[in-house]
């Protein structure tokens, strides 16, 4: 294992934080069991104090067939795992694409578009060295309880890789925002939209500093330039308050805050 800095404002997708020391595991190493560990910064919003931090090297980013089975390491890019699929003809990864991220954020957020999750197409996780059946975890919509790091994915090949489903899950995405974001900022309420909740409460628009609840859709928090994890909260914290006194909806974020 060894440490890097790396600069939130930069490699987070939000573009909020600074540089931070975070621990690089790599293979053989005992995972500690005192960090939390991070992949590609794709749903985190860093603040100014975030605990201790851990990342996977490298050495986790792989992509191995063994016979009718895919093992895939969790520090690999959601994009590799796309560009893999195509090219050997593999189904079912198709919603991947334009879901940003590595595959152990997928497992840990179970992370989908519409009815395609991860959890619908994986068969075990390799957490702190151990193969877990799918069947003995407890996950839900954008959530898993790993209790560990995930290091490895198992799942079954099937053949025929569908570029139709691909391109209509792509058109799907033409109504996000390009500006730096982390994705949905709320969970969506049962049997409604947190992104029809905010703008409800009128905060589609709204802006704190650098950070705004988009103006494209309202549950992203997008980041024009500068944008600071002070003025997140406080966005953050707004649309909880307006949306649970105009509706008493608590909303929960899927943005995971460190
Ligand atoms: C523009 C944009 C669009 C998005 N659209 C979607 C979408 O449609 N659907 C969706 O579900 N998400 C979406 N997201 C969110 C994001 O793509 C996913 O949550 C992704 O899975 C995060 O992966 P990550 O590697 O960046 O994880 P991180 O953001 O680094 O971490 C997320 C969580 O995963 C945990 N984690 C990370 N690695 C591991 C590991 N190896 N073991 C255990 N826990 C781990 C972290 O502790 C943290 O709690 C979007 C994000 C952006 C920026």
């Amino acid at each position: 294992m060894f440490y890097k800095t790396i600069d939130f404002s930069r490699y987070s997708s939000i573009k909020v934080g600074q540089p931070t020391e975070v621990l690089m595991i790599e293979k053989g190493d005992e995972i500690p069991s005192d960090r939390m560990i991070i992949g590609g910064a794709n749903n985190l919003l860093v603040s100014p104090t975030p605990p201790p931090l851990m990342m996977l090297s490298k050495d986790f980013d792989e992509i191995l067939i063994d016979k009718d089975q895919l093992i895939i390491g969790c520090a690999t890019p959601t994009g590799k795992i796309l560009s893999f699929a195509k090219k050997n003809d593999i189904a079912r990864f198709e919603f991947v694409s334009k879901l940003p991220g590595t595959l152990g954020g997928m497992v840990a957020m179970n992370a989908g578009v519409k009815s395609y999750e991860i959890f619908n197409i994986l068969e075990a996780i390799e957490i702190n060295g151990e193969w877990i059946p799918k069947e003995q975890i407890e996950y839900g919509y954008r959530f898993a309880k790993l209790n560990g790091v995930a290091t490895r994915v198992r799942f079954s090949i099937q053949k025929g890789f569908d570029k139709g489903l691909l391109e209509e899950l792509i058109n799907l995405r033409s109504n996000q925002p390009k500006t730096p974001s982390a994705g949905s900022a709320f969970k969506n309420p049962k049997g409604d939209y947190a992104g029809r909740l905010i703008e409800a409460v009128g905060l589609k628009g709204v802006s704190q500093g650098g950070m705004q609840w988009s103006e494209v859709h309202a549950n992203f928090l997008v980041n024009n330039g500068g944008g600071t994890f002070a003025e997140a909260k406080y966005l953050i914290d707004l649309a909880k308050e307006r949306v649970f006194e105009a509706f008493g909806v608590e909303l929960e974020e899927e943005i995971k805050v460190v």
